[in-house]
């Protein structure tokens, strides 16, 4: 076995560099070569258009014709990116020679320098290598990496080398300064970054710097979970749920959305539906506040978007009155997820201009919502709400002038692997819940486009037709 590689970032501002090649590959490594400020210049005997109007312009300098040693004359790195092995071959043997670091795209054993993958946030690197043994695996971290790495910290990184020297004589001692960097990574300096309120994380670096030893200050993140495909969960909730001391979860969240949660956060699950377990919106308040106060970084993590239908914003209110730092992640609310998920457009050019969300959860809350509204044609319905409710919905839907035959998409259980879609017409739409024994949670979308259903549906099972022969049956 060959000894590992020794890792090395190269400073090649202003320093020349020699791509040998003029295609596509030579091109994108021209293109990465002159990002880190390198003098470079193409040796080829022609240049694809781009690299051509490059040289144009002068960004880069063009040695034309076949590959010769001179061509190595004050260079500092080659890089061989021809297609022929041959002239590869002859670069990295002229350069061997001359002690230039060389490498050649895709050849490891002939390359005295490898080229990582890496993941970059502004002038934070991170380079992954497998000595060429394993580019696969290598690219594999790199997207894990891409997806944990949000994006401000390539701000963090440019806040800290800007007072790196103002840190230093602030705590010249190693053991005090790695104190300080400890808490000022779990303070609330990323989170500000996160936010893009340079100016706050500034001033909370500069408290940080100033103040001693302090506890840390705890946070909450409201996350939308996403209906339950857990593929559906954006990338800054799964950052969230990577870092989070304490998850309150609501009941609807998936099982295989908590998984992807770290594995020593301690999980509450806060469900608030009827039954045995029940916990109320003042609890739930309560243990935000607790948790938090006690310096823990909580997920309050919630099924579908947290502002829709999800008291998301009671919560938060809550949370600024007392002073608690949060945070909110949009998740992939249930009327895009089922409509998405069982092929039915929620806007259509020929069928629908508008959409509504709307919930009719308890008896009551429906005397408040404005039925001929709702009763109108040519929108788009999402109904949020329990099956029991439908015959209601339907009787004041139709009283209000929808056309009985207006078409129908109950999706039960949107985007999981259980997923089920029942498709018929309002006037049928209680009968054929029942019929199908639709069970919760379950969303209704009633509008023109919810026929498209039956032709555009792709996940899981072909949508269930109401017969009124099964209903007889059961
Ligand atoms: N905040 C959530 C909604 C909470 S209200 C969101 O944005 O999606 C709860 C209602 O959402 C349920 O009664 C049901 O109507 C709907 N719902 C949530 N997840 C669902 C799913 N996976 N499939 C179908 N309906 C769902």
């Amino acid at each position: 076995m060959s000894a590992p590689l020794f890792p090395l970032f190269a400073a090649l501002c202003g320093r020349a560099v020699l791509v040998v090649g003029g295609g596509a590959v030579a091109q994108r490594k021209t293109q990465a070569l002159l990002d880190a400020g390198a003098r470079v210049r193409v040796g080829a005997p022609l240049l694809q258009p781009e690299l051509a109007a490059w040289a144009e312009r002068g960004l880069i300098e063009h040695l034309p014709g076949r590959f010769e040693p001179a061509w190595l004359d004050e260079i500092w790195l080659a890089v061989a990116a021809t297609d022929d092995d041959a002239v590869n071959a002859a670069v990295a043997a002229a350069a061997e020679a001359r002690r230039v670091w060389v490498n050649v795209v895709d050849d490891a054993e002939a390359s005295s320098v490898h080229v990582p993958s890496r993941v970059q946030r502004g002038p934070l690197q991170v380079a992954i290598s497998s000595g060429g043994g394993a580019p696969m695996l290598t690219r594999h971290l790199r997207e894990q990496l891409e997806t944990q790495l949000d994006d401000s910290l390539g701000e963090l990184a440019e806040l800290l080398g800007r007072e790196r020297l103002r840190i230093r004589a602030r705590y010249p001692a190693l053991g005090a300064r790695r104190r300080f960097f400890d808490r000022l990574l779990a303070g609330p300096v990323p989170a500000l970054l996160r936010q893009r309120r340079g100016r706050a994380a500034q001033r909370a670096f500069e408290a940080e710097l100033a103040g001693g030893e302090r506890t840390r200050a705890g946070s909450v993140v409201l996350v939308g979970a996403g209906p339950g495909d857990p593929g559906l969960l954006t990338l800054r909730g799964l950052r969230a749920l990577n870092e989070a001391d304490v998850i309150l979860h609501d009941r609807l969240v998936s099982a295989e959305v908590l998984r992807l949660a770290r594995r020593d956060a301690e999980r509450i699950e806060v469900g608030k539906q009827s039954g045995a377990h029940h916990t109320t919106q003042e609890r739930i308040h309560e243990l935000m506040l607790e948790h938090a106060r006690a310096g823990k970084r909580v997920v309050r993590l919630k099924g579908g978007d947290p502002f829709v239908f999800g008291r998301g914003g009671e919560e938060i209110e809550v949370l600024r009155a007392h002073g608690i730092a949060y945070e909110v992640v949009p998740g992939i609310t249930a009327a895009l997820a089922c409509a998405a998920y069982s092929g039915v457009p929620l806007t259509h050019r020929d069928h629908a201009q508008s959409v509504r969300l709307v919930t009719a959860h308890t008896k009551d809350a429906d005397d408040d919502l404005d039925w001929v509204a709702l009763a109108q044609e040519k929108q788009t319905l999402a109904v949020y709400m329990g099956v029991a409710g439908l015959q209601r919905l339907r009787d004041r839907l139709i009283a209000h002038g929808r056309a009985p035959d207006t078409p129908f998409a109950l999706i039960e259980n949107g985007s999981r692997a259980e997923q089920r879609t029942v498709v018929g017409t309002l006037a049928e739409l209680p009968d054929a819940a029942q019929a199908h024994a639709v069970g919760s949670p379950a969303l209704l979308i009633l509008g023109e486009v919810a026929a498209l259903a039956e032709t555009l549906h792709w996940h899981g099972a072909a949508p269930l037709r109401y017969a009124p022969a099964l209903a007889a049956a059961a």
